[in-house]
């Protein structure tokens, strides 16, 4: 069997080709960098996001947050969820752990929020 990704690792946006035979992956193709071969055995076999979005504030302001490691793709929106019910307690710096350990990453702010 073969299929066909778009390798999201940079803008550039690749065709990757890959052969499978049942779960194991025979050979990646189309592929300018190794990081490529690296997304498409990713993702044919544990494919992972790193999730960007926002998370309420404490004075009802909104705060953008990212996972700092890729989650498995089938928990992205468990983590939404998750991150839907916790309210950001301010000030906020950028880097900020505001969930520890969700799904194997932290939650962390992508900008600085104050009181
Ligand atoms: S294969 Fe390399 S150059 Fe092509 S999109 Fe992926 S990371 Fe970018």
């Amino acid at each position: 069997m073969n299929r066909t990704l778009t390798c999201i690792a940079c803008p550039l946006g690749c065709t990757l080709s890959v052969e499978l035979e049942g779960k194991d992956i025979i050979s990646v193709s189309g592929n300018t960098c190794p990081r490529g071969k690296e997304y498409a055995i990713s993702e044919c076999t544990h494919p992972v996001r790193t999730l960007t979005t926002t998370m309420r504030c404490e004075n009802g302001e909104l705060v953008s947050v990212k996972t700092s490691k890729p989650i498995p793709k089938e928990r992205v929106f468990d983590a939404l969820a998750v991150i839907n019910k916790t309210v950001a307690r301010l000030p906020i710096a950028v880097g900020d752990v505001l969930i520890s350990d969700l799904f194997g990453s932290d939650v962390v702010a992508t900008m600085e929020k104050r009181k």
